[in-house]
């Protein structure tokens, strides 16, 4: 017994060492190299290739910092077209790293101009301007004041887009399709976009004073999913979002943002002490989340933008307490989060893109 222990750990060692001196062998770094770089060239998307209304969160968390996670966006895809909505800090490089073909990004909806939610503006349209080759300007829709934001945007990137087409060319980065095509939301004609089966319909949130504050609502081949942006318990969104399959719902922890205040109030960090206090009255807490979302008939809530953003299973898990008493169907996304609602079925499939 004890002789195969000894060569089990032999041949274990040996292994180890084996595979350690040939990584630094040049013939088999290259081989690797190629292997991965050839990998590159035919890149797996992770979008699904069934005819489907798909959603990835691909930004989880509101301004309060957390290293795994960007500020917040969602992807959703109706059949071959692509729609982002929001697009905060990080999330649009989630984007790239998970091989999201640029060229069929349709259309940029900001649900408000809060930093977390417009900060990777000038990154979404720089990889579907070169790496998705966009025939026309980036399409961009938002509520009031969207329109100094792109021309504020191109304002600061003139350089660059010249830059850019001096070095690459005509071909690969012509002037003609940069920038964006702005449109500025009127409520009183909600209905954004309504083509190939595709509906995609603004409504108002309560956000004040950030006024005003949109929501989105994306109907496709009977499937549907409605986004919250910022807000409190809105009676508005409630409406907006009635029978969905799928609601994604800011959301916020009284309890835990209680905890960070009283600790903020010890250490007299007056920043953390003020805004702790001040983000309260313009933001959904989780069981008013939960009240829309049962109201609305939803039939799966994903929270998103959580505030603040949970570290790990013990935090979600503290986090999200009693909402399994009153939701059955829910869940609590990360970047990667993504949601596939196939059509002709009444089937909600949630897995995560690592
Ligand atoms: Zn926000
Ligand atoms: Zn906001």
């Amino acid at each position: 017994m004890l002789k195969i222990f000894k060569y089990s750990v032999l041949i274990t060692i040996s292994i180890y060492v084996l595979g350690t001196l040939s990584l630094k062998n040049h013939f088999i770094q290259d081989k690797l190299l190629d292997i991965a770089i050839n990998s590159l060239a035919t890149p797996a998307s992770s979008l699904p290739d069934e005819d489907a209304l798909t959603a990835i969160v691909c930004g989880s968390r509101a301004p309060i910092g957390d290293p795994n996670r960007a500020e917040a966006c969602i992807l959703v895809q109706a059949g071959e077209k692509i729609f982002i909505f929001d697009t905060g800090d990080g999330s649009v490089q989630n984007l790239a790293n998970w091989n999201i073909p640029f060229d069929r990004v349709k259309g940029v909806f900001y649900t408000h101009l809060h930093s977390d939610h417009i900060a990777d503006i000038g990154e979404i349209h720089m990889d579907t301007w070169i790496a998705g080759a966009r025939k026309s300007k980036l399409k961009v829709y938002g509520p009031e004041g969207v329109q100094l934001l792109t021309d504020g945007t191109e304002l600061a990137y003139t350089n660059d887009y010249i830059f850019r087409n001096e070095h690459h060319g005509d071909q690969l980065a012509p002037l003609d399709v940069v920038g964006f095509d702005t449109h500025t939301v009127d409520l009183d004609n909600p209905i954004l976009i309504d083509d190939d089966d595709i509906k995609i319909t603004a409504y108002s949130v309560s956000h004040d004073p950030v006024d005003p504050a949109l929501g989105y609502r994306i109907d496709y081949k009977g499937r549907s999913i409605s986004i919250s942006g910022d807000t409190t318990y809105d009676q508005n969104l409630v409406k907006n979002s009635k029978n969905v399959d799928v609601l994604f719902h800011e959301s916020m922890s009284l309890e835990i943002l209680d905890k960070i205040n009283k600790v903020a109030k010890r250490a007299n960090d007056f920043i953390a002490d003020t805004v702790t206090v001040d983000i309260l009255d313009y933001h959904t807490p989780i069981m008013d989340v939960v009240k829309a979302a049962k109201e609305a008939n939803v039939k799966h809530l994903v929270f998103y933008h959580h505030l603040p953003a949970p570290r790990n299973q013990v935090m979600e898990d503290i986090m999200y307490r009693g909402v399994d008493k009153v939701m059955d169907e829910w869940t609590s996304s990360h970047d990667g989060t993504r949601i596939i609602l196939p059509v002709d079925s009444s089937g909600i499939l949630v897995d995560r893109i690592e």
